[in-house]
């Protein structure tokens, strides 16, 4: 993409309604627009990275077994009247009702319309497990709608839901979704703790909360610091296999870690010696229940069981903040300078700088390397506009693309241009020739 050509509407000032660095980021880079409170229009940078947080989301979410549908974001409140839950959601959940007086909603969560679209399409034991998710806009009409993305009133939630038939069926279908959370956030270079948490009106016994560590966040945490010697990275795992994915969760699990509803100071303490005992604040980024029948059996969904017996699905619900992970990220991963994307979420790979455009040996060379690399399968952000270089690289670290290539005459002269890594800060002298190679992605 060219950036004359670009629509990235940079702010020069600091918004003043931004009070957390990574809505500040999102609202200077021109990531995001505030439409009304708690509502925001993705622009293309944002927009970029929103699909690839979302597309990681939905690999992991496959790779588990679970099998995307969509389902809509107007409900109608019918179904929600039988769960019981049309009274008691309250004033977070927008109510609307259309030209035959019929009462919708904006759903803010999936649990009643996946019940009945399950119950409705499987009829028999043989039917179970599966395990069902979407990734649409919610809407919950939050009392402060603040720091941008992070808590807005409509935002992009993944949700999934297990159907079981056996109880220890439904703990191995939760065991695979909180590996797959594990899996999911490392790829986006983050360490999210899984937090025993409340299971609050959802209900039910089995429920863990995700949860980064980040000075702004609204939670306060208490974990053992043992977490950060764990292994973090995408270890493989054969989801099949109840006993391997068992161990995992039983891995994570067995260390304390819990937000401060759930804290017991004293659990904490006969657990965890002083000098391991961490305390801090997070962003829930994940939040996995197992709640049973709560819903299949107010809504009806029973299966028929091997002796010709009816029984009611167990189930569990999955969610993970899409929207929010954007600002989470940044949360996790700037400097003064700006942002510093992870690689696997960069809205570009490269930003390829032309130090003096309009100089014909300069464009020529740029030319020709952004084609390269382009044809090469990379997302290069080509700065060809002719402002000036100390602008040009300002902004290019505020928009924190990994790396940075930059050609002038100065460096054309020797046949070679500037490489920069975003995050260390080094730079070095690399040959035009030897570029597309260097970048070329394995695979
Ligand atoms: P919170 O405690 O932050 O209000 P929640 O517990 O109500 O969240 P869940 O119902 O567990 O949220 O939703 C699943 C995930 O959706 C959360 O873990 C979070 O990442 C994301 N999420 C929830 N509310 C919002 C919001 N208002 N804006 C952006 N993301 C949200
Ligand atoms: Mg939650």
């Amino acid at each position: 993409m060219r950036l004359s050509q670009y629509f990235m509407p940079i702010l020069r000032d600091d918004p003043k309604e931004a009070e957390i660095v990574s809505h500040r980021l999102m609202l200077r880079t021109g990531m995001v627009r505030q439409e009304s409170a708690g509502i925001y229009s993705w622009l293309p940078l944002g927009f970029r990275v929103l699909k690839k947080i979302e597309q990681i989301v939905r690999q992991e979410q496959n790779r588990a077994g679970a099998i995307e549908v969509l389902m809509p974001t107007i409900q109608s409140a019918d179904l929600w009247r039988k769960s019981g839950r049309y009274d008691d959601y309250g004033k977070e959940m927008l109510r609307i009702t259309d030209r035959h007086d019929r009462d919708m909603l904006y759903g803010p969560t999936n649990e009643e319309m996946i019940t009945d679209m399950f119950r409705a399409g499987a009829q028999s034991y043989k039917d179970l497990p599966r395990n069902l998710y979407h990734i649409q806009w919610k809407f919950r009409d939050e009392v402060r709608p603040r720091f941008g993305v992070m808590r807005g009133r409509e935002f992009l939630m993944k949700d999934a839901y297990s159907f079981d038939y056996t109880a220890d069926g439904g703990r191995h279908s939760y065991g695979k979704m909180f590996v797959s959370y594990l899996r999911t956030y490392a790829r986006m270079g983050l360490k999210a703790i899984p937090m025993q948490a409340e299971t609050g009106p959802i209900g039910g016994d089995l429920s863990h909360e995700f949860l980064i560590l980040a000075d702004t966040g609204e939670s306060e945490v208490h974990f053992d610091r043992d977490f950060y010697d764990m292994d973090w990275s995408e270890f493989t795992i054969d989801y099949d296999d109840p006993q391997a994915v068992s161990a995992i969760v039983n891995d994570y699990t067995s260390k304390y870690a819990a937000t401060d509803d759930m804290h017991v100071e004293a659990d904490f303490h006969a657990r965890v010696p002083q000098d391991r005992r961490l305390s801090g604040r997070g962003i829930e980024v994940g939040h996995i229940f197992f709640f049973g029948d709560k819903y299949s059996q107010p809504l009806d969904c029973f299966v028929q069981t091997a002796e010709g017996g009816n029984v009611p699905i167990l189930s569990g619900s999955y969610g993970i903040g899409v929207s929010r992970l954007a600002g989470a990220v940044i949360e996790a991963s700037h400097d003064e300078a700006g942002i510093i994307w992870p690689e696997a979420v960069a809205p570009f790979d490269i930003g390829l700088i032309n130090l003096k455009a309009g100089d014909s040996a300069t464009d020529a060379a740029c030319d020709k390397l952004y084609g390269e690399l382009s044809s090469a399968g990379l997302e290069v952000l080509y700065d060809d506009k002719d402002d000036r270089a100390g602008g040009k690289f300002a902004r290019m670290d505020l928009i924190g693309l990994p790396w940075q290539i930059i050609i002038g005459p100065r460096s054309l002269k020797d046949g070679n241009a500037e490489v920069k890594n975003r995050k260390t800060g080094e730079r070095e002298n690399v040959a035009l020739s030897g570029i597309v190679s260097r970048f070329a992605k394995q695979g």
